[in-house]
């Protein structure tokens, strides 16, 4: 018999995978099996992705796998095909196979079983706590729980450490393994009485239940507040009865615990997510449970596309639009795009919904590659909100807002509504600016001004964290005359609770959320209506359905209208609807007000009052007329490095290739743009280069890239330099 070869991938970046020999006990795994092995001098963990009877190399020269960790395979082959595909299409190293495929505790050599974790439980002592208010406080939390906490679930492990301690010593809680599979709740055993959906609904889940054996990608373009969750929940139903499973993929899942909610709610069946937030116990538990079919539905972030299942029956996307599902660092693969293939590849359907589609995905409904289904009305009895635009040229402005903004927003709190005032700027000023003589404050490491934080009294960087204290004299003329110019959701903060001082008002941004769990606490205590006026960034156009917010104010919408980047308006327009779409989603009528320098802005116009689909046909247009994604593929080189010449140089090497090497064919048509500095030329200390490659058909600009890779990947000029290909961009600045 001849020896069995094995194919490894492990996790180097490099971009091809290794040959190794059966070990030395004779033992033998299987494609998909973990194995241990050794790398230069390393131990790694690699899986097994082929099995071969032959070798190119010298065989005496291979090594044996050191141990087969897993006996059976652990990821089906069409996971494995699926990550494959990705690698190639991504134009990625072999490695990232582990990193797609796996959860980390796998990735470390982990055993691949459940595991019970351990959550602190209150004991029935109830100790008296005196003055130790923590402790009696962390107490409540866990007495409270009705199944118990991790000690990641507390509110800050970290610091409450000692507390936890000495509660555990004092005999006041204790540890006791979480129960893995939970029993349905009693209440839960009653039969779960679905929606009665509109006819609009209807028709979209008629549509999509006429066939749910095989691929077909559906498009839901819903309105906000159309019930587009209703209609896959009641799909989902269809699919687990056939004894099928179904993924759920949401951009944020810290965003998103109504839709879990929901689903629990819903659903007698076992429901795992997937997401970082999760620890490596619970991420291995919920994969496995996944895999050998335990759990019915997976909601998950991203990452749980790659999970393995027992008998998947359908894919969802939700917010399909949403730049979360492209990965930015790594294999940089979308998602969603991902989800489609893999759904083509198992010949099952797929639903994306959102109601902002991505231009990609409405143009894939008109060319008939998706079936477009469109929800045009708010479910119950919620309306359209009433839209209108204050034109602040030569306006008194008081902390950005002007008189006619303020006055709504005092109509909307009398009356009872609560208020979403959206600005996408964190901080208080985005320049500080010396009022004698012009300096501004700049970034050490990047090209940008800083930030002002008020509050902290600090300047910092939004782009690599640096942060200085705020100078009281100017550092160049020294005078004492330093002033903020713009406006960040702390400033409208300020200038609100001047002139609401009796109102609760929330500023919800990346600064105030930083606690886990601090966002969903905010939008609970919107949701009870302890907050009148949410203030913040676009975190606020996703999450909590609120259905008494009644006015949505916009104050500044001009920086989107105004970026060289081909997708900043489309993500503006999305943005905009989706903000807008937050007002009027209960009983009360809602409206929406916006403030702008450009009134006459005829792109702004349409986005508000013809709609996002007249927008998106119109953008679609301009696209094709310009030869822009999604008429085109486009690949970005990114280089950077902290000697300024080192990325210019590699990538003018990189275009000279494809433009002189014969081998990589310049008779295509390949059009090249570049080298270009990046917008943020410097940043963290780096400079930042792209080239940027375009060609009308996709599988040439692929071929051309796979060859361009065996040219360019030893060259000593990108030794200089960090480099990546980023397929279909999101970012081309
Ligand atoms: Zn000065
Ligand atoms: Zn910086």
């Amino acid at each position: 018999m001849t020896q069995a070869i094995y194919e490894i991938a492990v996790p180097t970046p490099l971009y091809r995978s290794f040959e190794y020999l059966a070990p030395e006990d004779g033992a033998s795994a299987e494609i998909g099996s973990r194995v241990k092995v050794v790398f230069g001098n390393r131990n790694l963990v690699g899986v097994v992705i082929a099995i071969k009877d032959y070798s190119d190399f010298d065989i005496s020269k291979l090594k044996p796998i050191t141990e087969i960790l897993d006996n059976r395979s652990l990821i089906k082959d069409e996971t494995l095909r699926l990550a494959q595909w990705a690698i190639k299409y991504y134009q990625s190293y072999q490695g990232e196979i582990l990193s797609l495929c796996f959860p980390t505790a796998l990735r470390k050599g982990k055993e691949a079983a459940k595991k019970s974790e351990m959550v602190w439980v209150a004991t029935d002592e109830t100790p008296y706590f005196g003055r130790a208010k923590r402790q009696q406080e962390i107490y409540e939390i866990i007495a409270r729980s009705s199944s118990g906490l991790l000690t990641s679930q507390l509110p800050a492990p970290k610091k409450d450490a000692a507390i936890i301690r000495q509660l555990a010593k004092r005999g006041a809680i204790k540890k006791q393994p979480i129960q893995i599979c939970k029993q349905p709740e009693t209440y839960k055993t009653d039969t779960i009485h679905d929606l009665q959906l509109n006819s609009e609904q209807q028709q979209a889940y008629d549509s999509i239940c006429s066939n749910l054996n095989s691929y077909k990608a559906h498009l839901i373009f819903g309105i906000t507040g159309s019930g587009k969750t209703e209609v896959f929940i009641q799909v989902i139903r269809q699919i687990l009865q056939k004894g099928k499973q179904a993924l759920i993929l949401v951009p944020e899942i810290g965003l998103t615990p109504q839709l879990v909610k929901r689903f629990t709610d819903r659903f007698h069946e076992k429901i795992v997510t997937i997401h970082s937030e999760m620890s490596e116990t619970e991420k291995l538990n919920s994969w496995l449970a996944a895999q050998d079919g335990a759990a019915k539905i997976v909601i998950g972030t991203r990452s749980a596309l790659f999970t393995p299942f027992a008998d998947l029956g359908l894919v969802i996307i939700d917010e399909e639009h949403d730049l979360s599902f492209k990965q930015q660092e790594g294999i940089r693969y979308s998602a969603r795009d991902m989800a489609v293939t893999r759904a083509h590849m198992r010949n099952i359907p797929i639903v994306l919904c959102s109601a902002t589609p991505s231009l990609e995905s409405l143009n894939n409904a008109s060319q008939g590659r998706y079936n477009l289904l469109q929800l045009t009305q708010r479910a119950g009895k919620a309306k359209q909100p009433n839209i209108s635009i204050i034109d602040i040229r030569n306006q008194k402005l008081q902390g950005g807002m002007s008189h006619r903004f303020i006055l709504k927003i005092k109509q909307h709190i009398e009356s009872g509504g609560q208020t979403i005032i959206f600005l996408n700027r964190r901080g208080y000023a985005p320049v500080v600016m010396c009022h004698s003589c012009g300096w501004t404050a700049k970034c050490n490491n990047c090209d940008v001004r800083l930030t002002l934080y008020q509050n902290e009294n600090t300047l910092r960087c939004q782009h690599c964290g640096y942060a200085v204290r705020t100078p009281q004299h100017c550092p160049d003329c020294k005078e004492k005359d330093i002033t903020p110019l713009g406006k960040g959701t702390e400033r409208i903060e300020e200038a609100l609770k001047a002139i609401f001082p009796d109102t609760s008002i929330a500023r919800i941004d990346r600064d105030t959320t930083t606690r886990k769990g601090s966002f969903n606490k905010l939008m609970q205590d919107a949701e009870c209506g302890q907050i009148q006026i949410l203030l913040g960034t676009q975190m606020l156009a996703k999450g909590h359905h609120l259905p008494n917010i009644t006015l949505t104010g916009i104050v500044d919408i001009d920086s989107g209208l105004f970026s060289t980047d081909f997708r900043s308006i489309e993500k503006m327009a999305q943005l905009v609807t989706q903000v807008a779409g937050r007002s009027g989603r209960g009983e009360k009528a809602g409206e929406v007000i916006l403030q702008t320098h450009h009134p006459d802005n005829p792109t702004l116009y349409r986005i508000l009052f013809n709609g996002y689909q007249e927008f998106a046909r119109l953008e679609l247009q301009q696209r094709r007329k310009t030869l822009l994604p999604p008429f085109t593929s486009m690949a970005v080189i990114r280089a950077e490095a902290l000697e300024k010449a080192a990325p210019k140089q590699f990538l003018d090497f990189v275009k000279e290739q494809l433009q002189t090497n014969e081998e990589i064919n310049t008779e295509i048509q390949l059009e090249i743009l570049g080298p270009i500095a990046s917008s943020l030329h410097r940043r963290n200390r780096h400079y930042r280069v792209n080239l940027f490659l375009q060609s009308t058909q996709r599988n040439v600009l692929q071929e051309t890239l796979e060859k361009l890779l065996s040219a360019i990947s030893n060259n000593k000029l990108g030794k200089k330099v960090r480099w990546h290909i980023d397929m279909d961009p999101q970012e081309t600045i």
